[in-house]
């Protein structure tokens, strides 16, 4: 069970995508669709104010012909290079960042998840999304094998509309996965432990 850095007694929902702590429902803070936990967030707003009050003082009181100032947004910003700020350790065994490596879970279906589920060692969203991954698309490659030869042998033993609607369930395999496939990875690069239907609760299981 996943459990939030700040309150042990929640589930955690996310992962801080900048310092890869769980996060519970409350202390999730969502900045440009990603998750952040309140310290990160917080750190996020104060890098900001002052790079923009202090290194262009003129430029925000000066009005702006024709070309519009971009906005910066908050992911844009460079990091505050002052003040010694501790990060947790993100401790993922391939060092990459979990959000990345949970989406990289997903790439080639079960088998990346299969991947990560034996190179990832130490971070749990990791081998949250990497056990998610293996089991989902694992269990629809099996289907997308058993349903159509399983089909034949209805069709050769002569039952009558069975087989059409077994099919029909085979073709609707493509479709879901190449959903899930989408979500799984949009999900797991926001830091978010999302849990796909009956999957998602083996998956945390296993982690
Ligand atoms: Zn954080
Ligand atoms: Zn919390």
């Amino acid at each position: 069970m996943l459990a939030c850095v700040n309150h042990p007694d929640k589930n955690s929902v996310a992962i801080c995508v900048k310092c890869g702590n769980e996060i519970c429902i409350d202390c999730r803070t969502l900045v440009d669709e990603k998750s952040y936990c309140p310290n990160c967030a917080q750190s996020l707003v104060t890098a900001q104010t002052p790079v923009t009050s202090s290194t262009q003082p003129e430029a925000l009181s000066q009005p702006v012909p024709l070309q519009a100032v971009p906005t910066p947004s908050v992911s844009s910003q460079p990091p505050p290079a002052q003040g010694e700020v501790t990060q947790p350790e993100m401790e993922s065994s391939t060092g990459l960042s979990p959000n990345i490596a949970g989406l990289l879970c997903y790439l080639l279906g079960w088998l990346t998840g299969l991947i990560f589920v034996l190179i990832e060692h130490k971070n749990k969203f990791v081998r949250f999304h990497a056990f998610q991954s293996l089991i989902f698309f694992g269990a629809l490659q099996i289907l997308q094998i058993v349903i159509p030869i399983f089909s034949i042998f209805l069709r050769v033993a002569r039952i009558p509309f069975i087989p059409s609607l077994i099919s029909m369930v085979g073709w609707i395999l493509g479709p879901i996965g190449f959903i899930f496939w989408i979500v799984g990875m949009i999900k797991a690069y926001g830091g978010e432990v999302y849990k796909f239907p009956i999957v998602g609760d083996l998956a945390e299981k296993y982690i």
